[in-house]
């Protein structure tokens, strides 16, 4: 096509795709890694409280609230916490601050699909490293000069987890670069790596609302650094946009970080249905990784996954599937209420043996 001359000078970027959002109900939604709880029954409260004259004024830009309940539960000092508009507004915010080097930044081949549309869109240069056939990290690529390291602990869409001694490795190698790592999974089984942060000034866990608190709808991310990161990180933020975070969604997720019990319940529970699902995958002859994140990432084997994909979606369940190398034999599979994955494996039953 013709590209008009004023195009020339536009910032051109290939968008990331994020996973479908059908829009009529009675379907089984088991394609973007939601939580199929509500969130803690305290931000119900705070909703019904709300006096809806408050929206005359702008929000509190420190978010206060909500960062000093982040810093209660994770023992920090707020000067430590940036939240930001969900973890991809935290994440997009970190590569642009973080990652100004004329080096490459670093991260898997097979990770969160974001991490390259950010670097493209802020120019900074990148190379993915190839995953052991295992879907693991070696830690001993990322010893290599470098403008900063991105890793998901666990990984998506693999759900492969990483010992907090391979981060720590990967980190320890790594003094003159910042090290990012995305957490938004850690809490169904990870092993966070927020210890090391007393440690390491360079390093960044970035952590999210969205899928074990249940409120990915809200659109509440964190980051946990040293002072130092969170200063620089909040100089960008407020470089741009002040008023990130409205006020209700900072009330809501001040609540939601506080009922200890509520949370542990459901991502408890969200574990023992993925350990069960795995049992039942198996039984029907699929081969998967050991998944400690709300998702199983799982290859048919029988079939191809791109035909069970399709075969689910004419029954309305929506899972998540990938036309590309190396991933595109497996299928992401949010785990989700008892009913949803019998419903589930019904069909699968059905379109794998029957
Ligand atoms: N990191 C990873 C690895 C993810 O899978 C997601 C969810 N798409 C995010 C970050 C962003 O989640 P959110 O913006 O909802 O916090």
């Amino acid at each position: 096509m013709n590209e008009n001359k004023w195009e020339s000078s536009v910032r051109k970027v290939v968008p990331y795709i994020p996973g479908e959002q059908p829009q009529f109900s009675d379907v089984i939604k088991l394609n973007t890694n939601e939580n199929p709880y509500p969130p803690a029954p305290a931000v119900r409260k705070v909703l019904e409280d709300f006096d809806h004259g408050r929206m005359r004024l702008y929000p509190d830009p420190d978010s206060a609230v909500l960062t000093n309940a982040i810093a209660k539960r994770y023992d920090l000092k707020p000067s430590q916490i940036f939240v930001g508009v969900g973890s991809d507004d935290v994440l997009s915010v970190a590569f642009m601050t973080f990652f100004g080097s004329d080096k490459p930044i670093l991260f898997p081949n097979i990770t969160y699909s974001f991490y390259d549309v950010w670097a493209d869109v802020y120019r900074i240069p990148y190379r993915q490293i190839p995953l052991k056939n295992d879907f693991t990290i070696d830690p001993e690529d990322y010893k290599t000069e470098n403008g900063g390291i991105v890793i998901a602990n666990p990984n998506a869409p693999t759900g492969v987890a990483a010992p907090l001694e391979m981060i720590e490795d990967i980190v320890n190698a790594n003094p003159d670069s910042v090290v990012i790592v995305d957490e938004a999974y850690v809490d169904f089984g990870g092993e966070s790596c927020l210890p090391l942060i007393e440690k390491y000034e360079n390093l960044l866990v970035v952590q999210t609302f969205s899928k074990s608190r249940s409120m990915a709808g809200m659109r509440i991310g964190f980051a946990m650094g040293s002072e130092k990161l969170i200063k620089y990180m909040n100089d960008v933020k407020f470089s741009i946009n002040s008023y990130t975070m409205n006020h209700i969604t900072q009330l809501c997720g001040a609540e939601a970080m506080t009922d200890e019990k509520y949370f542990r319940e459901t991502v408890d529970k969200i574990i023992e249905v993925r350990e069960r699902s795995k049992a039942r995958l198996a039984e029907l002859g699929f081969k998967f990784t050991d998944s400690k994140a709300n998702f199983i990432f799982a290859s048919p084997v029988k079939k191809s996954a791109k035909y069970v994909f399709e075969e689910l979606k004419k029954r309305r369940i929506f899972v998540r599937y990938w036309n590309k190398p190396i991933i595109c034999d497996y299928l992401r599979i949010t785990v989700g209420t008892d009913e949803e994955m019998e419903k589930l494996f019904e069909a699968l039953e059905d379109i794998i043996n029957g």
